[in-house]
């Protein structure tokens, strides 16, 4: 068993100021009413110009984001170095109507990203949002809608769909397949990984259609381009097994990220006001049992995928550890990556690091206004209601006491 109780090492590249902050911090998340308030007020008080910035830069942003650009993230990232942490690079771009010049713009940001990373000996993979790339309109008309029996992204489904685009939402369509295939391309070339996040259930299908178009032609030697799942949902256990088999099918490398997922409140609501099946599993150990299920197939399969477990969850890391030390003995080596976002449970991610894990921190980095979706998702799964703050909060405490400060 992993020891993850070490706060000494889990914080030790945490000075007492910023310690201190994230007490503050971490504490004033446990009120779910004021969590609930700030996610509704900050983007509104953004777009009349109330000048908040300045305590959002103080508080969520230097708790949860590298700086407001690659050059002002260079000092964590070679922090985490030291520690011998990775980190996957996000340009906090996401969601919204756009043209053309913004998701060029989006693209050339995300080739800079890779290049720099390609520079750095601790950033292995950058993440990429297909919502940054394209209008979310398109994905939606693309979308299968298969809410409550499971449906695979087969080419003959997906061409049916784009075959009842009209000529410019083709050419829409068309111009994010040129995107994503510079993305990849450059980042194959440049021996960097390419996470494709998952998003919500409504625009997810033509998501994965990419990602497995890319994994088709980047995979074939080694893991370049790797898809998200989220377990909280119902019929991804359905999706990974058609995933695995698609790939080999296909004759390529099954590259993976697993997380539990970040969008369920947002996704209930839309159902129950447009009156389907919600695509969430209705209880907290459901998503476990599945997220475990993945695990245990992904670690113990004899295609070895390339698996990165995504998880603040203590015991869903121990298992992986487990059955990742049980698969050591057999012929495929397991490529077994972890990972935790930036600014949470620094007491999992130090501590695999110095037993020798491959680790990593997901670290956004860009202006205010762009990552301010991100930081409100943050502050929900950090409120009480879903997340483990309180077991953050505690270890922060701990640590606190141990300096006596
Ligand atoms: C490296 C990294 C990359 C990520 N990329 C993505 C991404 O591409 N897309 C994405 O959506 N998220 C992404 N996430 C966010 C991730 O989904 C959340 O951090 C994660 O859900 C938190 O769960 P946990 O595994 O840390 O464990 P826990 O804290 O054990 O689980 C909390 C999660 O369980 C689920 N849950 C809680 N209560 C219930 C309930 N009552 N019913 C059903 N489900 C419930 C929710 O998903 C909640 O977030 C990423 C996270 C990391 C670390």
């Amino acid at each position: 068993m992993l020891n993850f109780n070490d706060t000494q090492k889990a914080f030790a590249y945490k000075s007492d100021e910023e310690l201190k902050k994230a007490r503050f911090l971490f504490g004033l998340m446990q009120y779910n009413a004021l969590v609930k308030l700030g996610t509704l007020l900050t983007p509104l008080a953004l777009k009349i110009k109330f000048p908040i910035k300045g305590i959002i830069r103080k508080t969520l942003f230097q708790q949860f984001v590298g700086g407001a650009s690659l050059e002002e993230s260079s000092p964590v990232i070679s922090n985490l170095e030291k520690e011998k942490v990775s980190v996957i690079l996000d340009y906090g771009v996401e969601g919204g109507e756009y043209n053309d010049e913004k998701y060029d713009h989006s693209l050339n940001e995300f080739i800079k990203v890779i290049r720099f990373a390609s520079t750095k000996k601790n950033a292995p993979f950058i993440s990429v949002k297909i919502t940054g790339l394209s209008s979310t309109n398109l994905l939606e008309k693309l979308n299968l809608n298969a809410y409550e029996h499971f449906e695979f992204v087969s080419d003959q489904k997906m061409n049916e769909k784009i075959n009842a685009l009209d000529s410019s939402e083709k050419d829409a369509w068309n111009k994010l397949l040129k995107r994503t295939d510079i993305i990849c391309d450059t980042a194959s070339q440049s021996g960097v990984g390419i996470m494709i996040d998952a998003e919500e259930t409504w625009i997810q299908d033509p998501i994965d259609y990419i990602t497995i178009l890319m994994s088709r032609k980047y995979n074939k030697n080694k893991a370049v381009v790797y898809n998200t799942i989220q377990f909280y949902r119902h019929d991804r256990i359905a999706f990974m097994h058609a995933s695995n088999q698609d790939s080999v099918q296909h004759g390529y490398q099954f590259a993976v990220k697993i997380v539990r997922g970040a969008y369920m409140e947002k996704e209930r609501a839309r159902a129950q006001k447009l009156n389907y099946s919600s695509p969430i599993h209705s209880d907290k150990k459901s998503v476990d049992y599945d997220y475990d299920q993945a695990i245990e197939f992904l670690t113990q399969h004899e295609s070895a995928p390339s698996l990165i477990v995504a998880s603040h969850n203590e015991k869903s890391t121990q298992l992986a550890v487990t059955l990742s030390q049980k698969k050591e003995t057999a012929d495929k080596q397991l490529k077994l990556h972890f990972s935790q976002l930036y600014g949470m449970s620094d007491h999992l991610t130090f501590n695999l690091a110095s037993e020798g894990y491959d680790v990593s921190k997901y670290l956004p980095f860009g202006p205010i206004e762009e990552v301010i979706p991100y930081l409100m998702r943050r502050a929900q799964e950090n409120s009480s209601v879903a997340g483990q703050t309180n077991r953050e909060l505690t270890l922060i405490k701990e640590e606190c006491k141990r300096r006596g400060i």
